[in-house]
Order: C-alpha cells, then structure tokens, then sequence
C-alpha cells in the first residue's frame, strides 16, 4: 500500500501534487472533531441551514471558473462541462433552500392516539466515498441534502481529484458552515475499513464501482451499518421503429459522449429495432465524427481525455476482446495514453464485454434488435439497473413497457439524467438507495415514530 497520493493532470501527464496519507492521530482528531461539531448542528433551525445553503451556492457561482479548471486539470473534463458541473451543484442548492423545510416538517398519521406523527432526525457523521467522473457533483449531492438534514460529512474522494476534495471542504468553510461539518480524509483503502468501523461513523454512502461498492458494504454491514450504494451501470439506448431521429439523435450522442463517455448513467448499449437500424447508423455515425477531440483547457473541446490512462487500457481490452468475438469498429478505437477517440462498435451480441460490462468511456456498442420487444427484452439483460431510455414517437404505447424495465429509470425521448427534483438511484449490481429529491434527504435519517396517548 503507498504513503501518499501524487495526482498528475491526464492531459500532458505532468505531475500536479503529492499528499501524505492522514495519520492515526489526525484521523482520530477529525473524527473527534465531527462528533463534537455533530452535537450543536443537530440542534440548529433547518432555516439556519439552509441560510448557509444560500452562502454555499453564493460561493460556488463566485468561484466556478476556479473549481472548474481545478477538476480539468486532475481529470480532463472539458472546461465547458466542469463549468456545467458547478452550475448544477448551484440549481442543487437552490431545489433544497426551497425544499428542505417541508421534506423534513414531521409527517402527521391518524391513529387512535392523540397525536402520532413521523420525526425525521439525523442520524450523525456520515463518510461519502466517492468517484472522480463528477468530482463536485456526486459529493455535493450527498453532502447538501444530509448536511441540511443535521448530519455532518466525511468525503474519502477519488484519489486522484485530491485538490478537489479539499477546496470542497474549504468551499463548506468559507461559506460559514461550522469547521467539522464537512472534513476531507485523506486516506488509503485500509484506513476506510477502520473509519467504517468507528462507532463515531453512523453510515456510508459509496459511489463508485460494484467491487468497491461490495467491499464497503461488506464491512458496514459487518457493523450494521447503514449504506447507500450508487454503482455502475450499462444503460440501454432503446430505439424503436418510429423513434424522430431528427429530433433526437443529438441526444442519443450527448447520451454516449459527454463527460468523455464516463459516466454512470450514460447509454452504454443502443439497442435499435431492425427497420430503423442503418437509418439511425448512418446519422449516429456522422454526429459522433463530428465531436472535438482536444485540450479539456479549450472552450470548444468535447471529448476530452480519459482521466487515468489506466482506464483508457481497461476500455481497449474490452473492445478488443469483444471484436474477438466478431463485433466489428465502424468509427475510431485509436488511443494515445489517456485519450480514446470516440468509438462506435456493431454487430454486438449479449456473450461480448461491450454489452455485459460497463464500458467507462467514448464507446458505443450498437445491437441490431428484432422488433421493438425483443429490443426492451435485450435492454432488461443485465446485471445492472440504473437506467434505460426509449425513443419513440407513440408515448402512448409506452405505459405497456413500464413494467419491463427493471431499472432505477425510465426516460422516454431523453436521455437519462440527474435532476435535484427527481430521485436518482439504481437496482441490481447498480446499488440500491436514492439520492436527490425527498427521498434522498430521507436517507440518512431516522424516521422515529412518535406516539402520544391522552
Ligand atoms: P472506484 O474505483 O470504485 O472508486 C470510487 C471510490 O471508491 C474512490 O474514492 C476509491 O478510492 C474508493 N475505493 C475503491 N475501492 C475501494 C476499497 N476497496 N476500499 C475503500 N475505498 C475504495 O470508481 P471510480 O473509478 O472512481 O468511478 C467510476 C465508477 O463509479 C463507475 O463504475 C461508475 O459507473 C460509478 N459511478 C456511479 C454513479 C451512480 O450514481 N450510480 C455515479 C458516478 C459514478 P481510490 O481512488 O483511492 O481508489
């Protein structure tokens, strides 16, 4: 195991930082701190938190350029995205500054007692595990909805968006919330298992992989610990016969490509019914050659680069493997380091690991389906299930397909996304849990049943 964390920016592979790992001692510091600052937020008027909510997203709309070329230069998201990225973690703010009274107002149920009614408290210190592919907004979406609810945070983030992770915590500071509210660990995977295991952690939240998903979950709940999971996934791209490719093409690519194809809930697999298949080819092929390959520090930049060139290996094996097996490249699959050019790859079967993996970047398997039945059947095989999206022309119809997608969503003529107003979360190896909406500031509490007789 190393001793400390060197991050170095994907694009030119120049080294950024080095950090040392937190100490036994420091941990213990933390920690103690949280549980302390825990005792008074817990207290506070939810008006009060969300009056800090306001100073947060004041912050972040201030200081977006800084956070955005920070997340640029430690894992090559174009510069336009991670602007993108701040100004949705401002509309987060904004949902729960409007929201989180009523989400958390006591919930009157009419029994024979007086009175009876449901009390959402926090539950304490919660450490966030968390990914890379939106450095700012999968911790934001963990931490405003559980801060304002009266827990306090740790973030274990991706090692290699460290500079990241502390202008979080400094982000929290400056905007007033008290100092342990929301601390940054920088520690190493085994110092994660001995952090579950302190009585002063009262949850996890994990989002990331399935194998690390199951690892913390293995330990937390060793501990009987609660946990939120929001894992992987292998989105099918639905598109029926009568699917407006006119209309819709842009973003069935937005869908595959953005964020350089990493992220959880993009269309991984374009399951297309047969009569509409070379027609939606031919346009697919010509919008994904049009992308803008470059530097992530350029405006006009789509597809950036991979954020660890290690990635962009694991993606090429993949695809390899799968022409193995007889799919074949109709567009790109050239890499250079942590750059993979955008890829489209057909003649995909269920056996290939184009179609049962996760492929994390600009890679779009492309399957020919029979109808558009057996394309919702093909769509429903996988172990995964964050997500599908259908397109199609008779919404109507759709109501009869509801109930055969085992996922966390169903978007139909869009492609699945995160929205504060919605909840977000998976089914299978995807995780289970919600975030966003009220069900995600639900999660990290306990909803204690009050009952009071005459
Ligand atoms: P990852 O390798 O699983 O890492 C995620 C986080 O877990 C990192 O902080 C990592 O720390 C930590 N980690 C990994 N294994 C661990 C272990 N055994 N013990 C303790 N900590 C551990 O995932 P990633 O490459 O950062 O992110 C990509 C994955 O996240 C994809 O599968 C994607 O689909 C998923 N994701 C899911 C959602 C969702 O909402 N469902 C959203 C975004 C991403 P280190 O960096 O130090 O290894």
């Amino acid at each position: 195991m190393k001793n400390s964390i060197i991050t170095s920016n994907p694009y030119n592979q120049k080294e950024l930082k080095t950090y040392n790992y937190h100490t036994d001692n420091e941990l213990k510091i933390i920690l103690d701190n949280a549980q302390n600052t825990f005792e008074n937020w817990k207290t506070k008027e939810i008006k009060e938190r969300t009056n800090l909510l306001q100073n947060l997203a004041n912050t972040l709309e201030d200081k977006k350029e800084i956070y955005a070329k920070l997340m640029t230069e430690e894992m090559g998201k174009p510069i336009s995205q991670s602007i993108a990225e701040i100004e949705k973690c401002v509309w987060l703010c904004d949902f729960y500054i409007t929201n989180a009274e009523d989400f958390l107002a006591d919930s009157i149920i009419e029994t024979d007692a007086k009175e009876s009614f449901i009390s959402y408290d926090p539950l304490g210190v919660v450490l966030a595990v968390m990914p890379w592919n939106y450095p700012f907004w999968q911790v934001m979406r963990f931490a405003v909805p559980s801060l304002t609810a009266g827990n306090v945070g740790l973030l274990k983030h991706a090692s290699n968006v460290t500079s990241t992770a502390l202008a979080i915590q400094d982000l929290f500071e400056e905007a007033g919330y008290p100092k342990g509210c929301f601390q940054t660990l920088l520690v190493n995977h085994d110092q994660i298992e001995d952090i579950i295991e302190n009585d002063i952690v009262k949850a996890v939240t994990l989002t990331g992989s399935e194998p690390a998903g199951r690892s913390i979950a293995a330990v937390a709940g060793k501990n009987l610990k609660k946990t939120v999971l929001e894992l992987g996934g292998n989105n099918a791209c639905v598109v029926f016969d009568d699917a407006n490719l006119d209309k819709h093409i842009d973003t069935m690519v937005k869908a595959r490509m953005q964020n350089t194809g990493q992220s959880c809930i993009a269309a991984k697999r374009f399951i297309v019914s047969e009569k509409i298949y070379d027609q939606f080819l031919s346009r697919f092929k010509d919008e994904v050659s049009k992308l803008n390959s470059g530097n992530p520090e350029d405006s006009d930049t789509f597809i950036g680069v991979m954020a660890r060139e290690d990635l962009a290996e694991e993606l090429e094996q993949q695809v390899n493997k799968s022409t193995d097996l007889g799919a074949k490249i109709i567009l790109g699959n050239k890499r250079n380091k942590a750059y993979y050019e955008p890829t489209i790859i057909t003649d995909v079967t269920e056996d290939m690991p184009v179609f049962k993996e996760e492929t994390f970047g600009p890679v779009a398997a492309v399957i020919k389906a029979k109808d558009n039945e057996q394309a919702i059947k093909l769509a429903a095989n996988s172990i995964f299930g964050l997500g599908t999206m259908i397109f199609t022309e008779n919404t109507d119809n759709i109501y009869n397909f509801i109930g055969d997608i085992p996922d966390g969503a169903l978007f139909i003529n869009d492609m699945v996304k995160s929205d504060p107003r919605l909840p977000f979360g998976g089914t299978k190896a995807s995780g289970y849990g919600r975030e966003l909406s009220k069900e995600g500031i639900l999660e990290f509490v306990n909803k204690k049943t009050v009952y009071i007789k005459k």
